[in-house]
């Protein structure tokens, strides 16, 4: 496993972290044996940095890792967690929730400790119960080594904020399509400025880099039919200079295998394969795709709308082109209650949604083009 020293940590970390908030799922719930054989093969592998959140799987995901994890020498690894800076109402709720933490993963000290999925609202929240104080009392206690924040807004907001405090690093969210289309080059090149280490999530953007049309894939396919289209992705990223850990959700041993053959003597982008990719990067920019990484945070919605379920059809359909796959996966296996025709326009999952998406007008636009589509369907 790729490894890189990083100076502010006085370490060594590996380049890919595993992203705790796809494991594989049975039943509603994290299957745990699946995902402790993933576990197992990540840390045998070298890959010892684990990214988890109180919100993710449903609360469970900590649980799940305080269980797993224990199983090795507490310095062999780094685990990482995140205040839900939406549920801090209170004076103490933070205090509160941090021990929550700390007990369901079954840990003494958090290596990284991060404010999570800040925008200017949130940042509201963190000024008025003073939260970079309480985390940086919690650095100086030693249960949290490390501390920073990941982020979903402008530019202008993370110059400030993030020049307005000391922060050990901070997790942004990169890849190739985000870079110019949604301004990523900006915001990393402020982590860059400030020399604040960047932390990479949604490399491959909730898999939406991970798999293209045939004609797409044909130019990743053509150069080198060996690697796999999200390696692309995840070499892109880790050529940056300034990235150190890059997450990555992994659901299963293929992934997680692939992962980490890309990042075990990893190999730079090169020219001739950033030509590659900017052309990939046009043929998205034609497809409009709607900018959901499946992060699941909107969910869920009173009235059962699948938003993000809605969102892949769509974005698989305007990959593929494939007509009646989309319509099979729309009305086929989507129940009508999860189609984006029964949103009922309540607005309440709109602020949960890190990529400001307006989703129950996207969820409007989609249906009316299912239904379309549908009709042009034999
Ligand atoms: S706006 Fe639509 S999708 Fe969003 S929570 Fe309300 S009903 Fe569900
Ligand atoms: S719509 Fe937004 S909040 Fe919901 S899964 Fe997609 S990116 Fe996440």
């Amino acid at each position: 496993m790729d490894r890189k020293y990083i100076e502010q940590f006085g370490k060594s970390m590996p380049r890919l972290g595993y992203g705790c908030m796809r494991f594989p799922v049975k039943d509603g719930k994290i299957d745990f044996e699946a995902s402790r054989e993933l576990i197992h093969h990540a840390y045998n592998n070298g890959v010892n940095y684990f990214d988890t959140a109180y919100n993710y799987h449903n609360e469970e995901s900590e649980i799940f890792l305080g269980k797993v994890l224990p199983e090795y020498k507490r310095d062999t690894y780094f685990l990482t967690s995140k205040l839900p800076v939406w549920k801090v109402t209170e004076e103490g709720d933070a205090e509160e929730l941090f021990n929550q933490q700390l007990k369901k993963c079954n840990t003494e000290y958090f290596d990284f400790y991060l404010l999570h999925s800040l925008r200017e609202r949130s940042i509201e929240t963190v000024e008025k119960f003073k939260l970079y104080d309480f985390i940086l009392k919690k650095k100086q206690e030693g249960k949290i080594k490390n501390i920073g924040f990941s982020f979903h807004d402008s530019n202008e907001v993370l110059k400030k904020f993030a020049s307005a405090h000391k922060w050990d690093f901070v997790q942004l969210q990169i890849n190739y399509w985000d870079w110019e289309e949604y301004d990523a080059k900006s915001m990393y090149e402020t982590l860059e400025k400030l020399n604040i280490p960047c932390f990479v999530m949604e490399p491959v953007r909730g898999g939406f880099l991970a798999s293209f049309a045939p004609h797409a894939m044909k130019h990743f396919k053509d150069y080198n039919p060996q690697s796999s289209v999200a390696s692309w992705a995840l070499r892109w990223v880790a050529s940056l200079p300034n990235t150190a850990v890059i997450l990555s959700g992994m659901s299963n041993m293929e992934q997680l295998q692939d992962n980490i053959n890309t990042f075990t003597d990893l190999k730079p982008i090169n020219d001739d394969e950033q030509k590659i990719i900017d052309s990939v990067v046009e043929d998205l920019r034609k497809i409009k795709p709607v900018p959901c990484t499946g992060c699941r945070y909107c969910m869920d919605c009173q009235y059962g709308v699948d938003i993000p379920g809605v969102f892949e059809v769509y974005n698989d359909y305007k990959k593929s082109e494939n007509a009646a796959i989309a319509t099979r996966s729309y009305f086929m296996f989507m129940d009508e209650k999860e189609q984006g025709g029964n949103c009922q326009k309540c607005g309440e999952c709109i602020p949960k949604c890190p990529q400001q998406i307006d989703i129950p007008h996207e969820l409007e636009q989609i249906h009316s083009e299912m239904l379309q589509l549908k009709d042009t369907v034999k």
